[in-house]
């Protein structure tokens, strides 16, 4: 199958904790597609109390997963959405292998594909740490790492000045149930998608911005200005939203033109972080600015990750 014209799916996977709201949330701004978590969708559902919430309420409360059928039509149906027209994030969809296979079928028919599966590994005691100190907003979705059980800074969001809160499936005894189900159930999804020579495994055990750059260069990537010798970041055309301007076909985010990005131009994440396009960098730090990923208040204590 030629997936060209095809509308592309860019997915996130990875155990409860990993980092996938965190780095999405990131992703889908540079991208401009939308970020489509299906956890988010849930507990939308389940404030507004539909029929599908309280449907879901007693799977969530215990860790355990949401059946098959109501997450994949909730998650289609958001697909219907007239954002979605030149693609999207999908974050913690498909969790079992009945979900990847089926999703599989429908995306093809609605004239879309996977064309990534990122994956995040972190290992377990790291997610309950981090787990155990997650807040968020519950209006931008943004969340806030704690080192106590104090909620982090004043306890307000800094981007919209919510009220920030702990998930209830966050609760240590929920969180266990929920990173076996993920052994069990989601294991399966990422081997079905390395089978299919679409998973980019990601170390998510490092700084934030860390785990971002090697997601960006494995997005679009990192390719070498013809006439300078050092690295631009750029995104594909395929990903990459009509701005108004011109086409995106082989333009930086400095906005330089780089013909060639044969394989062989391509460099690394370190190539970049080595010898950078200064403007690069620094256009890649100003669309990181709306959404913060810790409160920048004296309180804030290092990550022990
Ligand atoms: P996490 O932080 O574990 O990635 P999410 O916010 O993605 O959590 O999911 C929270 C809960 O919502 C899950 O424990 C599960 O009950 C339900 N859920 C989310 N996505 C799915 C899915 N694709 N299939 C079934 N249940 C889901
Ligand atoms: P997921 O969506 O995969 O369940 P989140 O993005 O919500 O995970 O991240 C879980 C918690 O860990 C959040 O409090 C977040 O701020 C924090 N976090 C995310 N990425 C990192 C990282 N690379 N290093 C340290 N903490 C992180
Ligand atoms: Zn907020």
């Amino acid at each position: 199958m030629t997936t060209d014209g095809y509308r592309p799916i860019i997915l996130l996977l990875g155990p409860p904790g990993a980092g996938k709201g965190t780095q999405a949330r990131f992703l889908h701004d540079k991208l401009a597609v939308p970020h489509i978590a299906s956890g988010d969708l849930l507990r939308a559902h389940r404030r507004r109390g539909t029929a599908l919430g309280n449907a879901a309420q007693a799977y969530m409360d215990r860790g355990e997963l949401v059946p098959d059928q109501l997450v994949v039509d909730m998650v289609m149906d958001r697909l219907e959405r007239a954002d979605t027209v030149r693609g999207a994030f999908l974050d913690g969809f498909p969790r079992t292998l009945s979900q990847a296979q089926v999703a599989d079928q429908l995306l093809a028919a609605r004239r879309s594909v996977v064309r990534v599966a990122l994956y995040l590994e972190v290992p377990t005691e790291v997610l309950v740490e981090r787990i155990a100190g997650r807040w968020l907003c519950p209006s931008c979705q943004a969340t806030y790492p704690s080192h106590s059980s104090a909620p982090p800074g004043n306890g307000r969001c800094v981007a919209c000045g919510d009220q920030l809160y702990q998930r209830a499936d966050d609760r240590p005894e929920v969180v266990q149930n929920r990173i076996d189900v993920y052994l069990r159930e989601t294991l399966p999804v990422i081997e079905h998608y390395a089978r299919r020579d679409l998973l980019v495994r990601v170390d998510g055990n490092r700084s934030i911005e860390a785990v971002r750059t090697t997601l960006c260069s494995n997005l679009g990537g990192v390719v070498r200005g013809l006439r300078h010798n050092h690295w631009h970041v750029y995104f594909s055309d395929q990903f990459r939203a009509d701005d108004g301007r011109s086409d995106w076909r082989g333009r930086t985010l400095c906005g330089r033109h780089v013909d060639s990005r044969s394989s062989r131009e391509r460099g690394s994440e370190d190539d970049f972080r080595a010898h950078p396009c200064r403007r690069c960098q620094l256009e890649l730090r100003a669309r990181q600015g709306p959404i913060p990923d810790a409160p920048v208040l004296p309180t804030a204590q290092p990550q022990h990750t």
